[in-house]
């Protein structure tokens, strides 16, 4: 049984005040909720902040990105390790952000899962594609590169330990949302692409998020399809009263 995971992706906004009342606001009213896994992943510098804020709450903390190496000469990097310790359970890897402005690779992503793993951090690995992709009819060849590059070796338990998010790079931050049709679809093929690479069982246990302009009023029908079972949130995770919005939108 999937449990439903939503989380928020703070990018590049917040300062330190307004992070952790945000973070504070969210953990406040959800010490109820018992069937769903929450989250929210502030800027760097504020996890610390907003991990102690929200300790002994419900809300979980990641990060947005992290390098591969253990540690090192690696100016301006930060380790899978230096992540636990300030409080981290999550690391988002592979957000289009990241392959498509500072030009992440399938190849970099697969390290990154690997040294999430090795550490003991939770890889919430994102897939999509671009506009042009999706209107050439290459929407479901994209996502099986970016899924057999990025998550290349892992091993079938490491697999179950992965969350999947499939954010079409058209959605995201555009106010276009996927259909609830079109984001299942993909959703179905990437949980055929797991079952063909591992077997049915961890193809069943992987929880899969939707990302892209995901806000109250469209989460119950996104979050109501068979094989989404959360969704990874950018700009309505910024207001607690939204991201609550959404939360509200997973069936009990
Ligand atoms: C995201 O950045 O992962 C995202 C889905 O953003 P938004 O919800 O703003 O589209």
């Amino acid at each position: 049984m999937r449990r439903p995971f939503i989380a928020g992706n703070w990018k590049m906004h917040t300062d330190r005040v307004s992070a952790i009342a945000l973070a504070e606001g969210i953990a406040d009213q959800i010490a109820d909720i018992a069937h769903i896994d929450l989250a929210v992943c502030p800027p760097y510098v504020y996890i610390d902040a907003v991990g102690r804020a929200v300790a002994g709450s419900k809300l979980g903390v990641g990060a947005q990105n992290m390098y591969h190496e253990a540690g090192g000469a690696y100016t301006g990097e930060v380790s899978a390790t230096m992540l636990l310790d300030v409080g981290c359970k999550y690391v988002i890897l592979g957000h289009s952000e990241r392959r498509h402005i500072l030009g992440e690779t399938d190849a970099a992503v697969n390290r990154k899962v690997h040294a999430a793993h090795q550490a003991g951090l939770v890889p919430v690995v994102c897939v999509g594609e671009l506009l042009e992709e999706r209107e050439a009819g290459q929407t479901l060849q994209v996502i099986r590169t970016q899924f057999e590059g990025s998550l290349a070796g892992l091993s079938d338990h490491q697999m179950t330990k992965t969350v999947l998010a499939y954010e079409p790079v058209w959605a995201i931050g555009t106010g276009k949302v996927a259909t609830p049709e079109q984001a299942q679809e993909v959703h179905a093929d990437l949980r055929k692409m797991i079952a063909g690479q591992y077997n049915t069982q961890v193809a069943e246990s992987v929880v899969i998020q939707y990302g892209g302009s995901v806000k109250p009023d469209n989460a119950a029908e996104l979050l109501g399809q068979p094989d989404i079972d959360g969704a990874l949130v950018g700009g309505a995770s910024l207001k607690a009263d939204s991201f609550l919005g959404i939360v509200a939108g997973v069936k009990a």
